[in-house]
């Protein structure tokens, strides 16, 4: 596709290209990263420290500095009425060239205290009193903001005629909210900062109906599907008399939400049941599997790995030992012919081989969903409407469940069961190590507890070389606890030696547990009691707090330490936020605003729009856009609300959502 216009030649637009830019109206929506406001100026006397500021001045000084070690910088020094400022570039000779003595000019940045003088590092500079604020563009090597600056004014009439409106009239009315021209206009060329602020909402509130219309239209054709297995209703009383503990208050309501969808014979179920770690969702998949099995159906319980599927089916036999229940792993085959009403636990691997185990469920749980990959789970999404329950322990924030996940039923396990410890946590810095292993040694002698020590993942999926480094720790450990007994499992661990591991770890003929991050879903052994996670920085907070789920599973007080050698302020801010918080939810809230939603979430939703303007994390605006939805979803039935999601240029794999 060429772009077609005026100036715009074959060479800019390789260029272009490379900031995705491949049509007229991808550079009309290629919007400011931010702005300089030359509208508003501060007295040089004024300037403090570390606050972004525009200034106006008069050139007194202007020199080309060349160092000894062929470095160069620009120095300029400007005054006003009030008083003088330096300014410095660096490695910018030709900088100068536009300045002259005397001239007066704005320059606007952050002034920083160096030597003992307020300097303005790199200021961003333009015309004496534009009195504008100047749009600053996400760039690349040769297309600078001058040059977007240019062409989008040049061509911004000729694109704005191509833009429609998309909202319904009366919807602007009622929420005030600038109609689609103005707006497109003004993200370029704010006249003032009220203006900017208009036309960033109306932008904004664009991008969020687009996902809560698809979400929306999702979720009506899920509606209209007939199951095609719809369940009566079975006492489920003696089983949960017979539990060794009493249900929590949301594990009674989730399972009552999961059961009226089973019953309901209009609806396939479509339920995510989010529930921090270790507050009993197994309990819950129990049940319904449970009802499924009285009413003659089979289940089919999917887990992210051998070692949880393990202990799944373990935990089912101790609940439900009259029941036909199967184990399906890459080493352990079930028959070709079982019993109609069986419940079948499953690694997802072992299922991918054998889908009519998948076919032939009226249930479908998956365990840890946010484990699975893309791929994995559109393989689940099979041709006729199974009842489908996922289990995830990663919080989803209001503002996620009202944007992305507005296709699903979520319900919610919000308290854990009352007999739980706070975990104390802590962030050890590298001196004080060898201080925390005899600490620990300390526990495992006198408390007869147990530990984890979860090695650094070098990548994401285990690889050799994580397994390669987890080896070499465990190595060193070993020198280091000469006197306990320490056993490793990684991903590769041959199946049969994993086993023997676990259970003798589970005798506490163990005292130490290293391991690669493989142990981060679901295993529980409440006699371990402490966790040390080396690299801590590495792990996404949720991740860390999962893994941390690890301990604290019985009464005796836990503890977690993260071990790091990265300094980087961020990270340890990170880390030592978590320290604080043992909530879930916060943590995923946290993490939503310092790594952003793709990288938390990416694993809730197929593909994962990348947002221009909006904040997934903005509470109030997605509430707004969610009242707008309903505004014209009640008040304007026959807008084609697809019209709200083909304006915005999604990516391939959301788009065939639509369809
Ligand atoms: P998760 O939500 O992380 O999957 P589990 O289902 O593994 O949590 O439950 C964690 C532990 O809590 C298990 O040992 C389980 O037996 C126990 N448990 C579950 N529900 C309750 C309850 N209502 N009261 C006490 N303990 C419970
Ligand atoms: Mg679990």
């Amino acid at each position: 596709m060429s772009l077609r216009l005026p100036g715009i030649g074959p060479q800019t637009e390789i260029k272009l290209q490379k900031l995705g830019i491949l049509s007229p109206r991808d550079l009309l929506y290629h919007f400011p990263s931010r702005y300089i406001d030359f509208s508003h100026f501060t007295a040089i006397s004024q300037i403090r420290p570390d606050v972004n500021i525009t200034v106006s001045g008069q050139i007194i000084h202007l020199q080309n500095i060349f160092t000894r070690s062929h470095k160069n910088f620009q120095k300029i020094i400007i005054k006003d009425s009030t008083g003088q400022v330096e300014l410095l570039w660096f490695n910018q000779p030709y900088l100068i060239k536009n300045f002259k003595l005397g001239d007066t000019w704005a320059f606007a940045g952050t002034a920083t205290l160096y030597k003992n003088k307020l300097t303005i590092f790199s200021p961003e500079y333009g015309q004496f009193n534009t009195g504008k604020i100047i749009p600053v563009y996400p760039e690349t090597k040769g297309l600078g903001s001058r040059w977007f600056r240019k062409n989008i004014s040049l061509n911004l009439n000729t694109f704005l005629k191509e833009s429609v409106e998309t909202l319904p009239q009366n919807i602007l009315t009622q929420y005030k909210l600038l109609p689609i021209l103005p707006s497109l206009s003004q993200i370029h060329f704010p006249q003032n900062a009220t203006m900017l602020f208009q036309s960033r909402t109306r932008l904004a509130i664009d991008e969020i109906l687009s996902l809560q219309s698809l979400s929306y239209l999702q979720r009506q054709a899920f509606l209209n599907l007939k199951p095609k297995f719809v369940l009566k209703n079975y006492s489920t009383t003696q089983l949960i008399n017979s539990l060794p503990f009493k249900l929590t208050d949301s594990q009674i309501q989730a399972w009552q939400e999961i059961k009226a969808d089973l019953l309901s014979p209009n609806k396939v179920t479509n339920r995510l049941l989010c529930g921090d770690v270790g507050s009993g969702k197994t309990i819950v998949a129990l049940l319904s599997a449970y009802l499924t099995s009285l009413n003659q159906h089979q289940t089919l319980i999917l887990a992210p790995t051998e070692i949880l599927a393990q202990q799944h089916f373990q935990t089912f036999q101790k609940y439900l030992p009259k029941f036909p229940l199967y184990l399906l792993t890459a080493h352990s085959k079930i028959p070709a012919k079982i019993p109609k009403n069986a419940i079948i636990v499953a690694t997802h691997a072992a299922i991918f081989q054998k889908d009519k185990f998948l076919k032939g469920s009226a249930l479908l749980i998956i365990d840890e969903q946010h484990k699975f990959g893309v791929k994995q789970r559109s393989f689940l999404n099979s041709d006729h409407p199974i009842h489908t329950l996922s289990l995830t322990a990663t919080p989803i924030p209001r503002t996620i469940s009202l944007t992305l996940l507005g296709n699903l039923d979520i319900s919610f396990l919000k308290n854990p069961p009352k007999n739980r410890q706070k975990i104390k946590t802590f962030l050890v810095p590298n001196p004080k190590i060898t201080a925390c292993y005899q600490w620990l040694e300390e526990q495992i002698k006198t408390q007869k507890t147990q530990a984890f020590i979860v090695c650094p993942f070098i990548e994401e999926s285990e690889s050799a070389v994580t397994i390669k480094s987890a080896k070499k720790e465990f190595d060193n450990l070993q020198k280091v606890f000469p006197k306990l007994n320490l056993a490793l499992i990684h991903g590769k661990t041959e199946s049969k030696a994993r086993a023997k591991i676990l259970a003798d770890f589970a005798q506490n003929k163990i005292n130490i547990l290293v391991t690669t991050p493989i142990i981060e879903v679901g295993i529980d052994y409440p006699n371990a009691t402490t966790i040390i996670i080396q690299s801590a920085d590495r792990f996404g907070l949720s991740q860390l707090h999962q893994l941390r789920g690890r301990v604290g599973r019985g009464e005796q007080q836990s503890y977690c330490y993260f071990f790091t050698e990265n300094q980087n302020e961020t990270a340890l801010k990170r880390l030592e936020y978590l320290s604080k918080t043992n909530d879930g939810f916060k943590i995923a809230e946290f993490d939503l605003k310092t790594r952003g939603p793709g990288e938390t979430f990416s694993t809730l939703q197929h593909g994962f729009p990348s947002l221009k303007i909006a904040d997934l994390s903005d509470v109030k605006l997605i509430e707004l856009s969610q009242k707008i939805l309903q505004t014209i979803i009640s008040k304007s039935p026959d807008f084609d609300l697809k019209k709200l999601i083909q304006n915005q240029n999604y990516d391939q794999q959301i788009a065939t959502h639509l369809n």
